[in-house]
């Protein structure tokens, strides 16, 4: 019995016909020797290839099945010593077949078109804060490829016209008959003076070079919605690159950078910022105005640049005040998020005599002249908020 041409195929005894061409393509594809780099790649293919002409074929794979041998007797210690390349010549084996279909998608492709869509481009847009936060329309310079205004796209100059290739006659490839040990190989390629289009453009555009497209520079307005952040990307259907041959443009995806802001950090849809107060505001209790991020707007009035904010007496360093609806306005959705003011509770440093008098009888009446410490433990409160507040400033 000669070798087992399931098992070489790896597929069950029962497989269908569409099983084992597959099977069969996959090996093929990896076991070619033009492309195969395992030293036993070639043996290997020659008894995938044997494998598949008889299970390929229902009246050999029948004689197989039911123990002859169906490439012809007298090789009963199998193919492993006898099979070279003259027995594999005359067993009658199509090999236009077996690079059919190997690669049979691209046996008839015939000639492509030189209209293609365009490329979708990418460009960055930097942004402030504010412009991200209440919405804008910004210019853009795109440096892109435009239809040629001389030839509208055709790629020829004025008067003339493509002109069937004369290597490919039309067909866009042409087909190489190459001999090998193994029978003769068929490829087809795109053909090399029409570069597969089937046509040439004997008097191309002067503008293009017969692109028929040149590049350009042009200015557009990108509406940037409110509530925008860094990595948003605004899509501008066929905005991008006008494709070869005057084809479709692409689309342009313009990706969004938020710059920071030396104030404000934002946290989502919150803000936050870190107010420095003076000790005796903290402690007697007070009211700030806070500048708002509107302070940068163009259209800025007094009474959106600040909002108040009350500071109960008593309040800590690092005590973090929510101001509601101050923050970014939500990109979906309504409304608006937080505007963050932590208290950063100012000690004086240089103060005169009677100040410094005060301060002493201020500690003596709260018996402070020398107080307990008590250790702060790890984790949230103020300190912990105050040490946030302070991360990417
Ligand atoms: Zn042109
Ligand atoms: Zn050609």
């Amino acid at each position: 019995m000669s070798s087992d041409y399931y098992q070489i195929l790896g597929v069950p005894r029962d497989a269908s016909a569409e099983q084992i061409k597959k099977a069969y393509r996959q090996l093929a594809m990896k076991l070619h020797p033009d492309v195969a780099t395992e030293a036993d790649a070639g043996d290997r293919f020659k008894k995938v290839a044997e494998a598949y002409e008889v299970l390929s074929d229902p009246k050999k794979r029948d004689l197989y099945d039911r123990g002859g041998d169906p490439l012809g007797g007298g090789m009963g210690g199998g193919f492993t010593g006898g099979f070279g390349a003259g027995g594999f010549g005359t067993s009658g084996f199509d090999f236009t077949n077996l690079v059919d279909a190997m690669f049979g998608q691209t046996a008839s492709r015939g000639p492509r078109s030189r209209v293609r869509r365009g490329q979708d481009a990418l460009v960055r847009l930097d942004l402030e804060l504010a412009e991200a936060a209440f919405g804008i329309t910004k210019p853009l310079r795109v440096d892109t490829a435009v239809l040629c205004p001389r030839c509208s796209g055709s790629g020829s100059a004025e008067g003339s016209e493509p002109v069937t290739c004369q290597t490919c006659h039309g067909q866009g490839e042409v087909t190489h008959v190459q001999r090998s040990f193994i029978g003769d190989i068929r490829t087809t390629q795109a053909c090399p003076t029409c570069r597969g289009y089937g046509t040439v453009i004997p008097d191309p555009c002067p503008e293009c070079a017969g692109d028929g497209r040149v590049r350009s520079t042009r200015t557009i307005n990108v509406k940037i919605p409110a509530g925008v952040s860094t990595g948003n990307r605004i899509h501008l259907s066929a905005h991008g690159e006008v494709g070869p041959g005057g084809g479709p443009a692409g689309d342009l995806y313009v990706e969004l950078n938020v710059a920071p802001h030396e104030v404000f950090r934002r946290e989502g849809d919150d803000l936050e910022v870190v107010v420095k107060i003076p000790m005796t505001a903290a402690a007697l209790g007070t009211e700030v105005d806070v500048a708002t991020l509107e302070a940068d707007l163009p259209d800025a009035s007094a009474e959106t640049s600040t909002v108040k904010v009350s500071v109960p007496s008593g309040t800590q360093s690092g005590t973090r005040i929510a101001v509601d609806g101050k923050g970014v306005p939500r990109l979906r959705g309504s409304g608006r998020g937080q505007l963050g003011v932590t208290l950063l509770v100012q000690t004086p440093t240089r103060v005169d005599d009677e100040q410094r008098e005060l301060l002493r009888q201020l500690a003596e009446l709260r018996e402070e002249t020398r107080p307990e410490v008590t250790v702060q433990k790890h984790g949230r409160g103020v300190f912990g908020r105050l040490r946030d507040a302070f991360a990417g400033q």
